[in-house]
């Protein structure tokens, strides 16, 4: 709460307080986890592709529909923000809200990362996380967040009264006007809120703020996800470092991070296809 209330409890204020928690989207409504499909598909892979992304920067990395990414870190604990597009429609994005809603504050095996409205439809799945055992802390703290929007160089400002240029939302811009040749201010416009790979969060106990402590990561952990449809993706090696202390400045120690594509063996994925956009009828009450 961010300062007294005004007002006195009312007299069934306990009562009130002690209806039951009904949980927003019950997972037996959800399309179900084909734990079987996706490790028959990641037994057998081949590396295609891979990629360093420089500390305290971005790049961008394509991924064909129908194969495995995996986002593995290098040399040291560091966190990494990451964006994704549909790579033929950059109007369908991650939607880190809905996939927070949908899920939980922080994602793991087995969890969707789904596209923004209308489309809303998975764009990958989760299905390896290195970083599974940390599960909940006494702190209430888990990893790989979609709690929080990624550094920007507005709020550092406004905060701190510091102009710094190497935050993930500018990484991100940069990264992609590079990919798609397109000018930087076009390219805010495509950049969204991430999900926090390996980074750290939670909400403090008393006053339900967010909070970041250094992530778990070690060198050779990796987050695994199918791409359920072509994907542009972004990732940032955010200039927090492990987020332990400070982000937005050039104090905390950064390391790279790697991006490495691998396809499944030939007929591994018979049968599949990609999700298709959701098929409301967009008519929103207008007939
Ligand atoms: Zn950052």
């Amino acid at each position: 709460m961010a300062r007294p209330a005004e007002t006195m409890a009312p007299p069934d204020a306990a009562a009130r307080r002690r209806v039951k928690a009904v949980v927003v989207y019950p997972s037996g409504h959800m399309p179900p986890f084909d734990a079987a499909f996706y490790d028959r598909a990641r037994a057998e892979l081949t590396k295609i592709s891979e990629l360093t992304i420089p500390p305290r920067d971005a790049r961008a990395f394509s991924v064909p529909a129908g194969c495995f990414v995996r986002i593995v870190s290098v040399e040291g604990p560091q966190v990494g923000d990451l964006n994704l597009w549909n790579a033929h429609d950059l109007s369908e994005c991650f939607f880190s809200g809905k996939t927070r809603a949908l899920h939980a504050t922080h994602v793991s095996t087995g969890n969707r990362l789904w596209s923004s409205l209308p489309s809303l439809r998975p764009m990958a799945t989760i299905t390896y996380d290195t970083l599974g055992w940390y599960g909940w802390d006494e702190d209430g703290a888990g990893v790989h967040d979609v709690i929080g929007t990624r550094c920007d160089p507005y709020t550092n400002l406004l905060l701190k009264g510091t102009k710094y240029h190497h935050c993930c939302h500018s990484n991100l811009m940069r990264a992609l006007a590079a990919e798609r040749k397109m000018p930087l201010a076009e390219a805010e416009a495509h950049v969204h809120d991430v999900l926090n790979v390996f980074m750290c969060t939670g909400f403090t106990c008393d006053t339900h703020r967010y909070f970041m402590k250094a992530s778990p990561v070690r060198p050779g952990d990796y987050l695994e996800f199918f791409a359920e449809i072509d994907l542009l993706g972004a990732l940032s090696a955010c200039p927090g470092g492990d987020c332990s202390a400070s982000h937005s400045d050039d104090a905390a120690k950064c390391y790279p991070l790697s991006v490495e594509v691998y396809r499944p063996k030939e007929g591994a994925l018979a049968g599949w296809r990609s999700p298709r956009r959701n098929e409301y009828s967009l008519c929103h009450g207008i007939a």
